[in-house]
């Protein structure tokens, strides 16, 4: 017969696991044997309406079935899962648990129970969760103030193809009305009204895109330069209107993909672009240039501007939260810091470079490895 290594054989661990935390112990097939009284008053059952049952009655229902297919593979291959865990109580309402589940086997490596243990972390996990809220709000917002300021040169990025679509429409009336029709011109009209009209798209496009939160999307292949273009679409008028030369340098032909989420990438970029139209709005000379390379596993994504750099008191500050030297209504102070956060997630790294002469700003995305393969 198996001999059975139940709490008895552990009893030293037992004990000490059962004056620690909440303690439940299940046979091989998921019944439940044992429960201490931690584990009773945490979850709101007496021990009597645990026995003999199966501790899916404590589901939430939130998490995936991915989610416990990896708690079952981890201990049926007889490791301990530990993760937080969020179930029901008897009176309906969830608790997060800091859960440990490990296998108990007999002489023979067969699992013959299974314990787990518990910390209440709802608290911890409430702070949390309010903690990532007001941060994806401040994104929002940040998102939205590098918006606003582009707003001007949106309306007027859309007005001018318009007023242009209108002419080349009133130009073609007019020559239907003729006695003669110029067909080659007729032709031109329409196809200036197509590419006019394409162009309204993209931007409308692009606006699109950049308004939704996309912050829970999962990191998929995007183009390098598709972020570019479109980024650049929202703010090109803007700069025109000012005199700002922006141009763009790829190192060659640049098709690279990284994985990203496409909007949180166009914002920091539209970010940048905005601090430094702000920077260099009333000097001299005025131009700002995003250029991309391949070095080693990274794509390398530095936007220059005109400026001579930010003074070292300034650079100690750059990345905190609501730092700003802008007047108050201009600057949240947050586009540097959410950029940071948003590389980060990206597994890239955002920085500020001091070693250029004019003002520079890096972004180095993973490139997406297959793509290394084939270079
Ligand atoms: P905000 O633009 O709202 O001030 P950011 O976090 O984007 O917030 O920028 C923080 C500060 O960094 C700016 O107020 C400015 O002082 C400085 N800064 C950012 N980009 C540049 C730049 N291109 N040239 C000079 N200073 C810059």
């Amino acid at each position: 017969m198996n001999k059975v290594l139940n709490k008895d054989d552990l009893s030293g661990l037992f004990e000490l696991v059962d004056s620690s935390g909440a303690l439940l112990e299940t046979s091989a097939n998921g019944t439940i044997l044992y429960v201490n009284e931690k584990f009773c008053k945490m979850m709101g059952y007496s021990e009597n309406e645990f026995l003999g049952k199966n501790p899916r009655m404590m589901k939430s229902g939130i998490h995936s079935e991915e989610f416990f297919k990896n708690l079952w593979e981890t201990i049926l291959s007889g490791q301990v899962w530990h993760d937080e865990i969020c179930n029901k109580k008897k009176d309906g309402s969830l608790i997060w648990l800091d859960t440990y589940i490990g296998p108990i086997f007999d002489e023979n490596r067969k699992v013959i129970r299974f314990v787990l243990v518990r910390f209440d972390v709802t608290h911890q996990h409430e702070i949390k969760q309010l903690k990532s809220d007001q941060e994806a709000q401040l994104a929002s917002s940040s998102k939205m103030a590098a918006l606003g300021e582009m707003a001007a040169g949106i309306a007027h990025e859309i007005n001018s193809p318009l007023s242009v679509i209108l002419g080349k429409a009133t130009n073609l009336l007019k020559q239907l009305k003729s006695p003669t029709i110029d067909f080659e011109k007729f032709n031109i009209d329409l196809e200036k009204i197509q590419t006019t009209t394409l162009r309204i798209a993209r931007v409308i496009e692009g606006l699109r895109r950049f308004s939704r939160s996309g912050d829970n999307d999962s990191l998929l292949p995007v183009s390098v330069s598709g972020i570019i273009e479109d980024a650049m679409a929202l703010c090109s008028e803007k700069f025109r209107n000012h005199s700002i030369d922006l141009k763009i340098n790829l190192s060659k032909d640049f098709s690279v993909q990284v994985n990203g989420r496409f909007t949180q990438l166009a914002q920091v970029l539209l970010n940048l672009l905005n601090n430094a139209y702000d920077a260099i709005e009333t000097l001299p000379e005025k131009w700002v240039e995003i250029s991309v390379n391949c070095e080693g596993d990274f794509a390398v994504i530095r936007v220059t501007d005109s400026g001579y750099g930010i003074p070292p008191e300034v650079e100690k500050k750059l990345m905190q939260s609501f730092f700003t030297t802008k007047i108050a209504g201009k600057g949240t102070g947050l586009g540097l810091s959410i950029s940071k956060g948003i590389i980060a997630n990206h597994h890239g790294k955002f920085y500020y470079n001091n070693q250029s002469k004019r003002t520079q700003f890096v972004i180095e995305l993973p490139l997406i490895k297959d793509q290394l393969a084939k270079e």
